[in-house]
Parts: structure tokens; sequence; C-alpha cells
């Protein structure tokens, strides 16, 4: 299997009013005529709402480019009373993924028949220079993969060479793009301020195989990551969600490895490690997506039957609800699962930068022997003043 391009996208809808934009000539270059519809209103209305799993399935490759009226930037959703959270900003450039993971949290909310990106990129960065005036010299550090991966439409959007611009005004704010691809190429050569990092989510390839669809392969994700290593990028892995199997030890173990093979600890700007969470909600669409039945009476076509692996390790796990209302592993068992990768990593060096990401401070304990705070590698990020300050700022 490999990695989804821009030639899985069947049908491009673009806006009428953004004719002229960048993005809409770049997709004039990028996609055939035959493939793009011009249109004055939001495409298949008729479909918005709760979606069925073909609909959400058949998402996958429908995409529009539009404009977004709400907010771009807001605190990551894992800032939540009762987890460790550590600092992080989301500025959301479009909502839905062309990749296709079994535990992929965008099927608890996303309710659009269509992928979006937002064409007007420069009413974000008015938002975050409208910040600037008050936090401009605080540690930001803002990320673009919440609701949509952050560099698996950028061939089109070119949104990153753009960020990266923008981001030399801002030096001590840091820039995070978050990914599962490999696409790095197109910004290489933007001159950047030292203060962009790239972060690669990474997993076993045995359970990208079985969990991923359509990411690049473990070895493509380390090839990016030393490439832009090399180009004086930062780089992040998270090694996140680690998936029970039988044999996770040796999976994980090989991971680690891997990395250590590839990077130094200073090398890297941060590890975080997190266990398998959803929420419940999306538990129906993950059956019916990722299990033996579509959910409406119908078969899954050849090409879906392919594709998949027969049985999900995700759809499977016995998973228990916890105090933010997700599903996890029990306690034990998560503590069990990061303490081994928090291990490994030390057993070659105690000096990577690791953290666990939307954890309690119990797990904390148990699987690091420390708590965030007091862990030098990594302290700085669970400095909460700036988010207090952030807070006040978006009230006034
Ligand atoms: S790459 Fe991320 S956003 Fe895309 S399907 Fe996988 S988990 Fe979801």
């Amino acid at each position: 299997m490999s990695e989804w391009g821009l030639d899985r996208i069947e049908r491009v809808f673009i806006d009428r009013k953004l004719e002229q934009s960048q993005i809409a000539m770049r997709a004039r270059e990028l996609f055939s005529r035959e493939r793009i519809t011009w249109v004055d209103d939001e495409p298949l209305t008729e479909k918005k709402g709760e979606l069925s799993a073909p609909d959400f399935e058949a998402s996958k490759r429908l995409l529009f480019i539009t404009e977004f009226k709400g907010r771009f930037f807001k605190r990551c959703p894992g800032a939540r009373p009762g987890l460790t959270c550590c600092n992080y900003f989301v500025l959301n450039l479009g909502s839905q993924c062309n990749m296709n993971c079994s535990y992929c949290y965008l099927q608890s909310f996303v309710n659009s028949p269509v992928m979006k990106i937002y064409a007007n990129i420069e009413t974000a960065l008015d938002e975050l220079s409208a910040l600037g005036k008050d936090l401009g010299n605080e540690s930001l550090r803002v990320g673009t993969g919440e609701t949509t991966d952050s560099l698996s439409f950028d061939p089109l959007t070119l949104y990153s060479r753009r960020l990266i611009e923008y981001f030399r005004n801002y030096p001590n704010w840091r820039l995070e793009f978050k990914t599962k691809s490999s696409q790095v190429e197109q910004f290489l050569n933007v001159e950047h301020a030292g203060n962009v990092v790239v972060s690669f989510s990474i997993n076993p390839q045995n359970v990208i195989e079985h969990e991923e669809y359509g990411t690049a392969s473990l070895e493509s994700r380390l090839r990016a990551a030393r490439i832009a290593r090399d180009k004086k990028f930062q780089v992040a892995f998270h090694i996140d969600p680690m998936i029970w199997h039988m044999g996770w030890q040796d999976s994980y173990r090989s991971l680690v490895r891997q990395v250590c093979a590839t990077f130094a600890p200073q090398d890297i700007n941060v590890i975080s490690v997190g266990a398998l969470r959803f929420q419940p909600e999306q538990r129906h669409m993950m059956r019916e997506r990722f299990g033996k039945s579509r959910g409406d009476g119908q078969e899954w076509g050849p090409e879906h039957q392919q594709e998949r692996q027969p049985t999900s390790w995700v759809v499977g796990a016995e998973m228990f609800s916890s105090s933010d209302g997700k599903l996890r592993y029990d306690q034990r068992l998560r503590e069990e699962m990061l303490h081994f990768v928090v291990n490994e990593f030390r057993q070659n060096s105690r000096e990577w930068p690791i953290f666990l990401c939307m954890e309690t401070p119990e797990v904390w304990l148990n699987a690091m022997n420390s708590l965030p705070k007091s862990n030098e590698l990594v302290a700085p990020l669970f400095n909460h003043s700036l988010t207090r300050k952030f807070n006040a700022q978006i009230r006034n």
C-alpha cells in the first residue's frame, strides 16, 4: 500500500468567488478540467448532517475549496481539566483528510460530505497578527494538524511556504506541522527562522498497514524527517496512538530502534507518546467502516476489500470510559505500554525529550517516574502562564 496522493481525489468543487485566488489557479494546474466543478454554494448539502459510513468514505475523494467564516485559531482540544496539557494552540486551515486511519477522531464530528480547504489563509494570518500585538514575544506553539493533516494537501495549497515565511516575523513562536505523509519537498527551500517543527506521527509498519490506510510508510516518514532535519528544520515524533496487538512489544521496540538508528536526541525537538483513545460516538462509524458490514445492508466494493485488513485492532479493542469522556485502554495497560516505549528510549539515552500526550498525572508518574513540571527536558512545554494570557486576550 502506498501513500495516497492528490490523484485519488475525484472531484474538486471550487467556490466561484475564488476564481482568481492562488489556490484556485493551482488547482487548475493540478487537476484536469473534467474534475473541477465551479459552484456558487456549498455542494452536496442534501447529505449534510450525520454521515453514513459510505458517505464518510466517499467524502475522502471529494474536495471543496472555500472560505472559512469562523475563528481559525484556538487552544488544543486536549486542554481539559484532569489532563496534563502541553500548552498547544491550533490553526485550522481545512477540515477532513485524504488519508484514512481506522481510529481517526474526525469520525466523531465531521459532518460534511466533502473535504474542505480554506482559501482565506490571509484572514487566519490577520487573526494571528492581532494576537501578536500582545503575545508576539511569548513562546507560542501553533500547530496546523488538528482538523486535517498539516501536509497531505500541501502540494496543492503550498500553505507551509506561506506559514514558514509568516513565522519569520515571530521568532519566539513555533510553527508545528503534524503529518502522517512524507510531503516535505515543497517547503525545503523556504528561508525559516529556526522556529518550524516538522512533526511526524509514527507507528510500527505493521500498525500502519493494519490501521493507517493511505499514509506514508514508516520508512518514507523517517526519510522525510531526515531530509527536514538536514535542512535545519526541527523534527518531532508522535508515537501516538500506540495500538495494542499480539506482539506489540516487538513492534514498538523495533520502531524505537529505527528512530534511534536514524537520529540522535539532540536532533529531535520532542517525542510525544500516547495510547489509543477515541470518542464513544465514533465507535459505530469505526465498526461500519473498518469492521465487516458497512452498516446499510450492502457490501463494500472490491477496492475497499483490497485496501482493508480483515479486522481492525482498534475496532475490536476493549476500551473503558475515562474522566474526559473518551474511551481508553484501562489505566494499567496504558501505563505498561507507555512505560515500555519510554524505557526503550531511555535505554538508548536519557537525553531523548519524551512526554506523554493527553494523560493524567497518575499515568505520568507510573509511566515516566516524574511529573511534567519536574522533567527538565520537557518542563517548558507545561508552563501555563501563557495559556492564561491567551484566554484573557480572547475574552477581551
Ligand atoms: S492522517 Fe490524521 S487526520 Fe488523516 S485520517 Fe489519519 S488520523 Fe485522521
